[in-house]
């Protein structure tokens, strides 16, 4: 159930409205936007008196809420949520484009190919160190020391980092890591969710393999559950019966999540699509569906990269989907920070 206070409402009867919700055993989240102020009850709310509610002279309206995603409903809070890494700033109005390799290789590999992007346009650079393989026998990344040679790129060149989580038992060595993302398979890892949803540090949270839309929003919602707001959507395309790409971009997701939810939502093109000569199309689509960013695999030698080389793309291919995404930003009123 939300409540929305009517514009310029006495404090103090603010106040007093939630000691009443909260002594009928409810939780309050407030939400004090530019536009408005509302209140959203958690919990049983048909204890609620909807008619005694609706009357109080400080309340504007009362709606009552089907979804089962409360903390990440857009009706809960009506202004875009800006999650903020060291200054990059992903929703409302920004724009931002994540790059880098699929898999940690080497220091020099990493550390060229951040210097690269970072140059290109790339505001936070990825990199996987721990890598969810298909295969046992495929090369499952450098683990531990991958991330020290992480580290060493965003000292190096000051972009902020990001890489997937894929056990609890990391959530310590991550500490120095900007960004934590959480994968396509573990989407539904809810105990890995909970505690990310602990940590006070923005989380990358990817769209699962063959989840909906409503599945992911409530994968969402453990994270907030425990207290940790700042998470990004990434819409990284989902199995069909196509195969001619390594997924299906489901590009309506994103203006559809904009009204369901107020956090930033990005696109990867690289395992969407899993063709590099796919990824500039679906970047420029991505941006004209309303996307808050993207993130995009690169690869100084894609041919001899261990993971993902078919849809990695080189260092000037990756600055000319910059130019041409900047080219469609001002169409859709974002702007990339320079
Ligand atoms: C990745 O981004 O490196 C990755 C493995 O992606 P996904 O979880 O979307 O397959
Ligand atoms: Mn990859």
């Amino acid at each position: 159930m939300i409540v929305t206070i009517k514009r310029n409402s006495n404090p103090v009867q603010i106040e007093r409205l939630t000691r009443w919700i909260k002594n009928l055993g409810l939780e309050c989240h407030m939400s004090e936007g530019e536009k408005s102020t509302v209140i959203g009850l958690v919990g049983d709310t048909s204890k609620v008196d909807i008619d005694l509610l609706r009357s109080l002279e400080i309340v504007e309206a009362v709606t009552r809420i089907q979804e089962p995603y409360k903390n990440a409903n857009r009706k809960f809070h009506p202004d875009d949520t800006i999650v903020d890494v060291k200054g990059v700033k992903f929703g409302g109005s920004h724009f931002q484009i994540i790059a880098g390799p699929c898999s940690i290789e080497t220091e020099k590999q990493v550390i060229g190919i951040a210097e690269a992007v970072k140059a290109a346009g790339a505001s936070v650079l990825r990199g996987g160190a721990f890598k969810p393989r298909t295969s046992p026998y495929a090369f499952q990344g450098l683990g531990l020391k991958g991330l020290e040679i992480l580290k060493k790129a965003s000292r190096e060149t000051g972009l902020p980092i990001v890489t997937e989580i894929m056990s609890e038992k990391y959530i310590d060595a991550f500490a120095d890591v900007d960004i934590i993302q959480i994968g396509a398979r573990n989407m539904q890892n809810f105990d890995l969710l909970k505690a990310v949803g602990k940590l006070r540090k923005p989380i990358l949270l990817k769209r699962g393999l063959a989840n909906t839309i409503e599945e992911w929003l409530m994968s969402a919602e453990y994270i907030m559950s425990e207290g940790n707001n700042e998470i990004i959507l990434c819409e990284r395309g989902i199995r069909t019966f196509e195969p001619y790409t390594r997924n299906t971009l489901d590009l309506s997701a994103i203006p559809l999540l904009k009204e369901k939810t107020h956090l930033p939502i990005i696109v990867d093109p690289s395992h969407a699509s899993g063709l590099s000569r796919l990824v500039k199309p679906l970047s420029l689509a991505s941006v004209g569906v309303g996307a808050d960013g993207l993130m995009i695999e690169v690869h100084n030698d894609p041919q001899h990269a261990l993971c993902d080389g078919a849809q990695s793309l080189r260092p000037d291919q990756f600055a000319d989907v910059v130019k041409a995404v900047d080219v469609m930003l001002p169409l859709v009123n974002k702007e990339r920070d320079k």
